[in-house]
């Protein structure tokens, strides 16, 4: 009789679980935001912001969903090559504009040439995860660098803002499931992405100083130019 085996089997099932009823909750929240995009259409000026808060806050609990499905089921299938310049070009869109609203802008160096191994939107997810947090910390007027090079076979990828930092204490807990000191965090942000970079066999590094800012270091294994995609 084998207990370890039994509760493996059980978080399994568990797992498996989640990312069911995610699923099935994820569909029913699209489908509300259709039918409140559609009505903000039609609303007169002092109603739209109502929908426009609706519209988000249903964006939020979509987020947490994916974060947590992500977490219950990480894709280690659906594994390509990644070509760093582009999928960090893909995610502009949404990291620029969100830097604005915070008065902060973003500078990205990323060399063409870097190719890692994972599952795009799941990498993406981890990007954005970082990046948020780095917006979220900044005092104004913030900036955000974000820069890649290859390293003795690593590519490294570095996101530093000139945010509020952390103490030692705080950085002990980062990743740990609910911890957050925002009062909308949801504290899963990290836990996800942890979790995304481990199955992506790559490692997470934070120096931080209270006060004065971040640095998150990324190391992932590099794949060889010849076997990436472009
Ligand atoms: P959330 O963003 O929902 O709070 P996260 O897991 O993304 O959850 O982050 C957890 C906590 O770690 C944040 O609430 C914040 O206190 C701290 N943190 C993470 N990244 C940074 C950063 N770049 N600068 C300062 N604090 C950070
Ligand atoms: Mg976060």
């Amino acid at each position: 009789y084998n207990n370890q085996l039994q509760r493996s089997d059980k978080l399994e099932v568990i797992g498996e679980l989640a990312a069911s009823i995610a699923h099935e909750v994820r569909n029913p929240l699209q489908v509300t935001r259709g039918f409140l995009q559609l009505l903000s259409l039609k609303v007169i000026e002092q109603e739209k912001e109502f929908m426009h808060l609706a519209i988000s806050e249903l964006d939020r609990a979509s987020d947490i969903i994916t974060d947590f499905l992500t977490f219950a089921k990480p894709q280690l299938d659906n594994f390509t090559s990644l070509h760093v310049q582009s999928e960090l070009k893909q995610i502009e869109g949404i990291i620029i504009p969100l830097a604005r609203l915070s008065g902060g802008e973003v500078e990205l160096h990323i060399p063409g040439d870097l190719h890692i191994q994972g599952n795009s939107s799941k990498f993406k997810q981890a990007m954005i995860n970082l990046i948020k947090n780095g917006i979220e910390a900044m005092k104004q007027p913030g900036k955000i660098d974000i820069w890649a090079y290859d390293r003795n076979g690593d590519v490294r990828i570095h996101i530093r803002d000139s945010g509020e930092g952390m103490d030692a204490s705080e950085l002990a807990r980062l990743g740990e499931p609910y911890f957050s000191t925002k009062t909308k965090g949801t504290g899963l942000g990290l836990m996800v992405t942890f979790r995304i970079i481990e199955v992506m066999q790559g490692t997470i590094e934070f120096l931080s100083d209270k006060g004065s800012g971040t640095e998150v270091i990324l190391t992932f294994p590099a794949l060889e130019e010849e076997k990436g995609v472009n």
